[in-house]
């Protein structure tokens, strides 16, 4: 027991209500003097719903004001929900950051696009090693998962331990990495745990995960059955899959070639880190396109039906160096993500349109879940034996179905919190004390921008609405010189009608200036918004839209 006045807080800013943009702190010391690690940085990926926006980020605010005690940024993994948000976000944070390997070579090639030298402040950790970063010591755990190095962190302080779990399943026979060490993690929960901060992503699963290997044996079963050309689709971050791919070409006879940019970018981070050696190196997608079809496997990114991965090209025969013909496989070895069946099911049609058979885990077992199933998370919990359980990656609905399992374990402090929640785990029993700021940015182009940035709406209006732009001249003694310029964009007018329209436009538009004197300020803005109401009026009369307007008042 602490004999001083001491808490620990835990407090997510991003991950908790949603699966994605992970970013959670720790804090120790005496009241508003504590001192502060972030447990990873990581990025969300948007819906359709904003023009132009993919990536969005925790916004750190609450621990930039607090840059001072912040003692460093510890990185469990490197998938994207993780890491993503580094090189945006560490430029406002500067402090260090500690990584095992895989994940460090990771985000060194996200600083190097971003031409940031982090040499400095990045420390490589080895699997299962240890680090101080006073208050804290903590020591990392090798788990299993669908990358390579997932790693839950023991955070230890004075007064309670932590047990960070990271993403996780438990994979006796994961293939590629270290082996799960439960042995260990029974000896964590004897020395005793007093928080278990812990995956929710499959807590509605019955049963276990499965194993990497389990998908092996079932992708050479697949492999001997096919005889034209093989495409395998995955997530190129999954290296035990990658490897299992090239097992499963090797052992029927065939090439494999790596299709899409960032498949090869993990081929060869994952060779820089000493994984795939004993794989035979991929052909060149140039040289593939001459081979038989029956000697050919090409693995390619895209799993998700994103637009520029290499599948969707090379399905909407986009791609310059992959062409597909009748009777060729296409596997999909990765879950539909939900929200991407639409984009997924587009492509699964294109391909049975095409006579392209579609395997993927609708009908047939082609792949196996990075996370815990209910059994697994049954026995982490009897291993570690925490006092209290903090569920996090998950939406509401996986938070609170995690809470109620926790409580079905026998954890004494079930909790349920949210990304902004301060958490004090330590003294007393668990206690939300705080609510701090937990919004998001957004990344637009290479900037930072708030989610109620004017841009946006701007762009969104005139994405949804169409854009009339018009420029008037004005002489020094407020004269109205000429027709105004005016131009029409994305609008339903064929070129006819657009010149009638410009000319009724202009028509309206001598109209109301005629009404109105330009001669000071007042009168300048009157005219814009009277402007602005009567065209849009004319464009609303012909289409039924009201088009975003810009209007400039030019002097000369
Ligand atoms: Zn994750
Ligand atoms: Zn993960």
């Amino acid at each position: 027991m602490s004999t001083n006045n001491k808490e620990l807080l835990f407090c997510p800013l991003g991950g908790v209500g949603e699966i994605g943009a992970n970013m959670s702190l720790y804090g120790y010391g005496e009241k508003n003097f504590h001192e502060w690690i972030m447990i990873d940085i990581g990025v969300t990926f948007t819906d359709d719903s904003v023009p132009g926006i993919d990536l969005v980020v925790p916004d750190p605010d609450f621990i930039i004001q607090k840059k001072k005690n912040l003692k460093g940024i510890v990185l469990t993994h490197g998938h994207e929900d993780h890491i993503g948000a580094i090189a945006y976000l560490w430029p406002y944070l500067k402090c260090k950051i500690y990584a095992t390997p895989f994940t460090a070579t990771l985000i060194k090639e996200k600083f190097k696009e971003k031409k940031i030298n982090i040499d400095d402040h990045l420390n490589i950790i080895p699997l299962n090693g240890k680090i101080d970063i006073k208050p804290f010591k903590i020591n990392f755990v090798s788990l299993t998962h669908s990358i390579l190095e997932p790693n839950a962190l023991l955070i230890s302080t004075p007064d309670g331990n932590i047990f960070h779990t990271g993403d996780w399943k438990c994979d006796l026979k994961p293939l590629i990495g270290k082996n799960m060490d439960t042995e260990k993690l029974k000896n964590i929960g004897s020395s005793g745990v007093l928080a278990m901060v812990c995956d929710s992503t499959n807590i509605f699963t019955e049963g276990r995960s499965g194993s990497e290997s389990d998908v092996r044996d079932n992708l050479i079963n697949l492999f001997e059955t096919i005889e034209h050309r093989i495409v395998v689709t995955t997530f190129a971050s999954n290296v035990a899959r990658m490897e299992s791919v090239f097992k499963c070409a090797e052992k029927v006879g065939r090439h494999l070639s790596l299709v899409g940019r960032s498949m090869n970018k993990i081929y060869k981070v994952a060779k820089s880190c000493g994984y795939l050696e004993s794989v035979k190196p991929p052909i060149d997608p140039r040289d593939a396109i001459r081979l038989p079809k029956s000697k050919i496997v090409y693995l390619c990114t895209g799993s998700q039906g994103e637009p520029k991965g290499a599948i969707n090209r090379i399905v909407n025969d986009e791609h310059p160096d992959v062409e597909l013909s009748e009777g060729d496989t296409v596997i999909f070895s990765s879950r539909i993500i939900p929200g991407n069946e639409k984009k997924l099911y587009k492509m699964h049609n294109a391909l049975c349109k095409k006579k392209i058979n579609v395997i993927s885990e609708e009908n047939a077992f082609v792949h196996v879940s990075g996370h815990p199933g209910r059994d697994e998370m049954k026995d982490m919990y009897q291993w570690i034996k925490p006092k209290i359980s903090v569920p996090v990656h998950g939406e509401h609905r996986h938070l609170l179905e995690h809470y109620n399992f926790a409580n079905s374990m026998q954890v004494k402090f079930p909790t349920l919190i949210e990304n902004g929640d301060v958490l004090r785990i330590f003294p007393g029993e668990p206690k939300i004390v705080d609510k701090v700021n937990n919004g998001k940015l957004l990344i637009d182009g290479n900037k930072l921008i708030d989610e109620d940035n004017l841009a946006l709406k701007e762009r969104k209006n005139i994405s949804f609405h169409g854009l009339l732009d018009l420029s008037v001249l004005i002489s020094k003694n407020n004269k109205i010189q000429r027709n105004p310029i005016i131009n029409i964009r994305g609008l339903p007018f064929d070129d006819l009608e657009k010149n009638e329209i410009i000319y009724e436009l202009e028509d309206k538009f001598f109209d109301v200036c005629s009404n109105i004197n330009l001669n000071n300020k007042k009168s300048e803005k009157l005219l814009i918004d009277e402007l602005k109401s009567q065209l849009r009026k004319v464009i609303f009369n012909r289409c039924n839209k009201k088009p975003f307007m810009n209007i400039n008042f030019i002097k000369i």
